[in-house]
């Protein structure tokens, strides 16, 4: 599996599994069949309420510990967030059966954001997370966050694909070190882009499909990305990405789909701020 290096020198595969939005009660079936297709990066989060099925099928694949990546997710903490955070990382980790994860990601842009930082920091000291990073920050947060804080993150996680492209926010990751991470890969199949035409027809001259097309165009940008797939044979399809080449003309028809702008929400609408920091976990 082809890797990244992380500022603080962990290797992270480039293309993982994500459990967003997979019933609890489905994924450890799930995460045992991606593990049986090769993926050795598993992206989950409390707030998914699936880490529990996550740690019964790693513990059930019996894979060595070294050879998988476990990535999961702080959810927003109340002021003064250091002991809240460290009991949520806990909590995390209990439920997944490990004494460590791999990564361990600030969820949301909001709260107690620098308490939870420094926790986080703490935590990445002492080995109870290999690597710490954020998701769904714009470029000012981050750049703020880097800039003001003696651990800068390994990792922004952010709505990425061809659609939203973050070509800024990659430029100032890549300035400063933070690895470019892409969630909704697929855009969750908006915009009809399973069957796009640029993207079926750049996969047509690949015997390869759109999605496939996508992965490849995520990788060939240096971006790690976590495709989701109850499906068995899809995920053995978003695994089979390492034979092809883009050519740079079909990166340019690629470039050309970017719509600048969020498929989702944007984490700066006061509206969805209000919304997600109300939000709280029952552990
Ligand atoms: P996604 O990966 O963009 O899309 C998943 C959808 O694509 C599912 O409906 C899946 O259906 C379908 N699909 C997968 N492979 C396919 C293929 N080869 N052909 C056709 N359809 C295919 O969506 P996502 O789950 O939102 O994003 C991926 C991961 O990013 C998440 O699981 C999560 O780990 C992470 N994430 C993080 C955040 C954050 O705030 N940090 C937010 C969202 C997501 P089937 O399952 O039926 O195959």
């Amino acid at each position: 599996m082809q890797t990244v290096t992380l500022n603080n020198g962990t290797e992270m595969p480039i293309l993982g599994f994500g459990v967003y939005q997979i019933p609890s009660e489905e994924t450890e079936r799930a995460v045992a069949d991606a593990l049986a297709a090769g993926y050795r990066l598993l992206d989950t989060a409390a707030a998914y309420g699936n880490e529990g099925a996550v740690g019964r099928a790693i513990e059930a694949g019996g894979i060595p510990r070294e050879e998988l990546f476990v990535t999961t997710k702080l959810w927003v903490q109340d002021a003064p967030a250091q002991d809240n955070t460290r009991r949520a990382l806990e909590t995390s980790l209990n439920k997944l059966g490990l004494d460590h994860v791999d990564l361990y990601l600030m969820h949301q842009p909001y709260g107690d954001v620098y308490g939870q930082w420094r926790a986080m920091e703490a935590a990445n000291r002492e080995g109870l997370a290999k690597a710490i990073g954020v998701a769904n920050f714009h470029p000012d947060r981050l750049l703020d966050l880097v800039l003001n804080n003696e651990i800068v993150p390994a990792v922004n996680q952010i709505e990425t694909h061809p659609f939203f492209q973050r070509t800024t926010d990659h430029d100032l990751m890549r300035e400063h070190g933070v690895q470019h991470q892409s969630w909704g890969g697929f855009a969750e199949g908006k915009n009809d882009l399973f069957t796009h035409p640029v993207l079926s027809g750049i996969g047509k001259a690949h015997d390869k499909s759109a999605a496939q097309v996508v992965l490849r165009w995520l990788i060939q940008r240096d971006i790690v990305t976590i495709p989701k797939s109850v499906n068995p044979d899809r995920m053995a399809q978003n695994f089979d990405v390492f034979d092809f080449e883009l050519t740079d003309d079909q990166m340019v028809q690629i470039a050309g789909l970017d719509t600048g702008t969020t498929l989702f929400f944007d984490h700066r609408d006061p509206d969805m701020v209000a919304w997600l920091s109300k939000r709280r976990l029952d552990s």
